[in-house]
C-alpha cells in the first residue's frame, strides 16, 4: 500500500456527526442574520496580497508572520489565502459600488487561514461568521451589532459570555497616547520581553494587549488611551454605552483591549468565555472608518465583528448545548433480491411524502438476515422500520413497524404509503 497522504497540520476534516452541528449553526445564523436584514456576501478565498499587507497593517501577528502566501506561477503575481475576510469584503464592496448602488449590511460565513501554533481553539484552517455594516457613522450600528451577537448567544442559550468595550478613538489621538505611551514604555525597558521590544516603535499600542503574565503589571500602569480622545470620540463612546445600557446589555470598559489589526478606531468589542481556557474569545470586532478609502474607495464609515465558529461549538458542547444527531425517519428493509427491485421507488415515494429515509442496500451490504436488518434499523435511529417482504409487495402491500416502545405494525398499501406518513409523523 502507498504511503497515506494526510490533511495539513492544523487544518481539520468536519466529518458527521460533528458536521450536523455545523450546519445547525450555520442555519440558527442565518435566520439571525436575515432577522436583521444583513445580507449574504462570499467572496474569494484567495486575494492579492497587498490587500491584506494594507489592509491589516505591516506591524501585526496576521501579516508579520502568520499569512499563507505565495506566488502564482504563471503570471508571477504575489497571492494570499485570506487571513480574515473583512480586507475583501471591503474590497468587493468597492469594486461593485455596494456602498452607494446595493445592500450595505452583510454577513459570510466560511474558512480562514493562519499559520499559527495549533492547539485548542486555535488553528490553521478555521472558521468565521462575519458581520459587516458598511458606511454607517453613528453608534447605533455599532450597538445593532453588539445586539446581533448578543442575540445569538441568547437563541443558542449560552451562558457566561461577557462583554468588553473601549475606544481607540481617531488616529490623531492615538497618535498622542502613542508618544505617552512609548516614553512610559522605554523607561520600563526591563520588563518588557523581545516581542514588546521589536514593538515599542513600531506598534506600542498592541503591547497592551499582551498574554504574556510577567508583563501585566507594566502594561496596567500604562497611559490610557481613553485619557486621550478628544469631544467626538468620547461622544461616539458615550453613545454606544447609553444604547447598551438602555438595552440592558452588560459590558465592562477595557482599557487595553486594541485588537489585533490597525485598521480598527473609535469603538472596539470582544465578547469573551472563561470556559475554554487561554482561548477565549468567541467573537470580537469594532470600528473601521478608514479602511475603505485604504483599499481604494472612497471614504466611508463602517463597522464589523467576527466570532470564530470552532470556539464557538467548542463552548456549545462545554455547555452542553449542541442538538442531538440527525437520523432517518424510516429504514427500508428489503428482505429479498426481488423485493430489491421496489425498494428504491418505494423509499422515494416516502420522501417525496416528507420522510426522511434510509435505504438497507442489499446489493451492498449483503442481504442478510431479517434479523441483522433489523438491528441496522435499529442502529440508524430511525422511528420506522417499512418491510418489503414478498408476499406483501405480491398484494402491494407493504409491512410499516415501529421501532419505537409501541412496537405497533400494521400493513399499508404502497399507494397510501404518503397518508400513512403524514399520519404517523410526529
Ligand atoms: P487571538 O487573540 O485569539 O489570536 P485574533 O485577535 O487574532 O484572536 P480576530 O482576528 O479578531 O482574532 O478573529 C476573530 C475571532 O476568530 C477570534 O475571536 C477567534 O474566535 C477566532 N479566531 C482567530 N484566530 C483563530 C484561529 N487561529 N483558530 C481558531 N479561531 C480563531
Ligand atoms: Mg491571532
Amino acid at each position: 500500500m502507498a504511503d497515506k497522504i494526510l490533511a495539513v497540520k492544523g487544518m481539520n476534516d468536519i466529518l458527521p456527526p460533528a458536521s450536523a452541528h455545523w450546519e445547525w449553526l450555520e442555519q440558527t445564523l442565518r435566520t439571525l442574520m436575515a432577522g436583521y436584514a444583513y445580507r449574504n456576501i462570499r467572496t474569494p478565498i484567495v486575494e492579492p496580497t497587498g490587500l491584506f499587507v494594507r489592509g491589516l497593517g505591516e506591524v501585526t501577528d496576521i501579516v508579520e508572520k502568520e499569512m499563507y502566501s505565495f506566488e502564482d506561477r504563471l503570471n508571477g503575481e504575489a497571492l494570499t489565502l485570506r487571513p480574515e475576510a473583512t480586507a475583501g469584503v471591503v474590497r468587493a464592496a468597492v469594486e461593485s459600488n455596494l456602498l452607494y448602488d446595493g445592500p450595505r449590511r452583510l454577513y459570510y460565513i466560511g474558512p480562514m487561514f493562519r499559520h499559527e501554533r495549533p492547539q485548542r481553539g486555535r488553528y490553521r484552517q478555521f472558521h468565521q461568521v462575519g458581520a459587516e455594516a458598511l458606511g454607517f457613522a453613528g453608534p447605533d450600528v455599532d450597538a445593532e451589532l453588539v445586539f446581533l451577537a448578543c442575540d445569538l448567544w441568547a437563541q443558542l442559550g449560552l451562558s457566561g459570555i461577557t462583554l468588553e468595550i473601549n475606544s481607540l478613538g481617531q488616529p490623531a489621538e492615538r497618535q498622542a497616547h502613542r508618544g505617552a505611551l512609548i516614553e512610559y514604555l522605554s523607561d520600563h525597558m526591563d520588563l518588557l520581553d523581545d516581542d514588546a521590544k521589536r514593538r515599542l516603535h513600531s506598534n506600542p499600542l498592541r503591547i497592551l494587549d499582551t498574554k504574556n503574565p510577567a508583563m501585566q503589571d507594566v502594561v496596567n500602569g500604562a497611559p490610557q488611551l481613553m485619557t486621550y480622545l478628544g469631544a467626538e470620540s468620547v461622544a461616539h463612546f458615550n453613545g454606544l454605552r447609553a444604547l447598551l445600557d438602555g438595552a440592558g446589555v452588560a459590558y465592562t470598559i477595557n482599557p487595553r483591549l486594541v485588537r489585533g489589526m490597525d485598521y480598527y478606531n473609535l469603538s472596539v468589542f470582544e465578547f469573551v468565555t472563561q470556559d475554554l481556557g487561554s482561548q477565549g474569545t468567541i467573537c470580537a470586532g469594532g470600528r473601521y472608518d478608514g479602511l475603505i478609502e485604504q483599499i481604494g474607495g472612497k471614504s466611508a464609515p463602517a463597522v464589523g465583528w467576527a466570532l470564530g465558529v470552532e470556539r464557538l461549538l467548542e463552548l456549545l458542547k462545554e455547555q452542553g448545548l449542541l442538538p442531538e444527531q440527525p437520523v432517518p425517519d424510516v429504514y427500508v428493509v428489503v428482505p429479498s433480491a426481488q423485493a430489491g427491485r421496489q425498494a428504491a421507488s418505494i423509499c422515494r415515494a416516502l420522501r417525496k411524502a416528507g420522510a426522511d429515509v434510509q435505504m438497507h442496500a442489499a446489493t451492498s451490504q449483503g442481504q442478510g438476515s431479517m434479523k441483522s436488518q433489523f438491528k441496522r434499523a435499529d442502529a440508524s435511529g430511525a422511528a420506522w422500520a417499512v418491510i418489503l417482504g414478498d408476499d406483501e409487495l405480491a398484494n402491494g402491500q407493504v409491512a410499516c413497524k415501529s421501532l419505537r416502545v409501541s412496537q405497533e405494525q400494521r400493513m399499508v398499501e404502497i399507494a397510501d404509503l404518503a397518508t400513512w406518513w403524514q399520519e404517523v409523523r410526529t
